[in-house]
């Protein structure tokens, strides 16, 4: 059974116990982060912990617990459940009032909830997803808009996954005003020769960790970076696809809407992206 955190305890998962006036639980008021663990190190731990502070002062909540506790919380239990890959979720909710109110209870009173708990996925570097690419289909963005904070409001990108099954596919891509945002839980890049195309950071998506690493990187190694729209027609005619998360790192897409990306396995960029991004990730884990 896992340890996991509960404001300031370590306990047994089912010893965990939330209120059902939490304002995560009655009105998703609350914000989220994973970091990926490799080789029992944390990937990228800063760059989550920078990107919590700004949802959490979007959102108008001051952050209960310093970076040092933070990493110091995700430490203790990546060694307590024996954690070698796989990922650290951390939750952090306006907390429990004493009744269900749309108006933010006084902070005084009513401290956040702070939940952190692992995720073992052994072999998740080598996994089937990795070597021969995702499929995936495209639906409208219906999400609100302010997807560059991280809230827990995961029902509309829950249900593009469940779509994406129901299509026989791994996962959907989103588009709004005939433009691709992200996927369902990651963001969306193209290949052309040489450049990788990828939307421009704004409201209209997650600012991701792996994002900015991945982006670095493929500058690094003389590829050109060009941030900018792009529509699933010409995703469909790119020479690759892929996409970037904290726990599928750099993966290719080999179908978009049917229609087959490249000679439908993942292409060269995305895996010499793929390669780097774990090896520098390694490298610097802490
Ligand atoms: N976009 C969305 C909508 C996401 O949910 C995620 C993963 N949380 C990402 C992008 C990727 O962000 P990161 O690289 O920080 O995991």
């Amino acid at each position: 059974m896992r340890t996991v955190y509960l404001n300031g305890e370590y306990l047994p998962e089912n010893e965990a116990k939330v209120s059902i006036f939490d304002r995560g639980f009655l009105m998703a008021d609350g914000v989220y982060e994973v970091t990926s663990v490799l080789d029992g190190k944390l990937v990228d731990f800063d760059g989550h912990a920078v990107r919590l502070e700004r949802s959490l002062t979007e959102l108008g909540m001051k952050n209960p617990i310093s970076k040092e506790d933070l990493l110091a919380v995700h430490r203790e239990l990546v060694s307590l459940n024996d954690v070698v890959e796989g990922g650290v979720y951390l939750q952090i909710t306006r907390g429990a009032p004493a009744d269900r109110d749309f108006v933010f209870p006084d902070p005084e009173t009513t401290p956040c909830t702070v939940v952190l708990f692992t995720q073992s996925k052994p072999g998740v570097t080598e996994s089937a997803a990795s070597k021969n690419g995702i499929k995936v289909i495209s639906i409208a963005d219906e999400r609100w808009g302010r997807r560059d904070i991280k809230t827990v409001q995961l029902l509309y990108p829950s249900m593009g996954k469940m779509m994406a099954k129901a299509a026989g596919c791994d996962d959907a891509w989103l588009v709004e005003d005939g433009q691709v945002t992200e996927g369902t839980s990651n963001n969306a890049y193209i290949v052309k020769g040489n450049r990788i195309i990828t939307r421009a950071l704004s409201n209209d998506i997650l600012h991701g960790i792996t994002r900015a690493a991945v982006l670095r990187f493929a500058k690094e190694a003389q590829m050109e970076v060009e941030e900018r729209n792009f529509t699933i027609e010409e995703a469909q005619g790119a020479d690759e696809a892929f996409i970037t998360s904290a726990t599928m790192f750099v993966n290719g897409v080999v179908e978009i809407d049917g229609a087959m990306i490249g000679d439908g396995t993942p292409g060269n960029v995305s895996k010499r992206l793929r390669e780097i991004y774990l090896d520098e990730s390694m490298k610097k884990a802490i």
